[in-house]
């Protein structure tokens, strides 16, 4: 999955919850889920990273912006904006932190470990680009969706 796919997802998570516990658990949890979808990616490893760091920026901070232009709008509360960023952090934290064991080659036993879990959670069935970026806007538009009509949240 790409960043934002799991970043808007991680909001969607944190817009269903007011728990401070629930919130980055389920959040965190969400990144395993959605790497357990068949998907696909526009990097095939990290290696591509350093060629395409403007696309993985871009990646990175859409959901950001576009909820930073929500809250300018009105849509959206201060604590709110700030409650649905930290669920999208949590929703990224794996990769995240897989990126940080690359960049750092750490030979950090805990890193390593997560890493390897990481992985072994990861489904090994890739999409094409056409049905990889479908199931993507998809999953986009539900949690849009279910932020839209998130109660805690006061738009709907
Ligand atoms: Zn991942």
């Amino acid at each position: 999955m790409i960043l934002s796919t799991h970043f808007v997802f991680g909001m969607a998570v944190a817009s269903q919850t007011d728990s401070r516990l629930l919130m980055p658990a389920l959040s965190l949890a969400s990144h395993f889920l959605l790497d357990r979808i068949p998907h696909w990616e526009y990097l095939d490893n990290a290696k591509q990273i350093k060629n395409n760091f403007h696309l993985v920026f871009l990646d990175l901070l859409s959901p950001t912006i576009v909820s930073c232009l929500f809250f300018y709008w009105g849509w959206i509360n201060f604590e709110t904006l700030f409650w649905l960023n930290l669920g999208g952090f949590f929703a990224i934290l794996p990769d995240g932190i897989v990126f940080l064991r690359y960049i750092t080659k750490s030979k950090n036993i805990w890193l390593k470990k997560f890493f390897n879990f990481h992985r072994k959670n990861h489904t090994l069935v890739d999409l094409n680009k056409y049905w990889g970026i479908i199931t993507q806007v998809f999953i986009i538009f539900l949690s849009v969706g279910l932020i839209f009509i998130a109660k805690n949240i006061g738009m709907g």
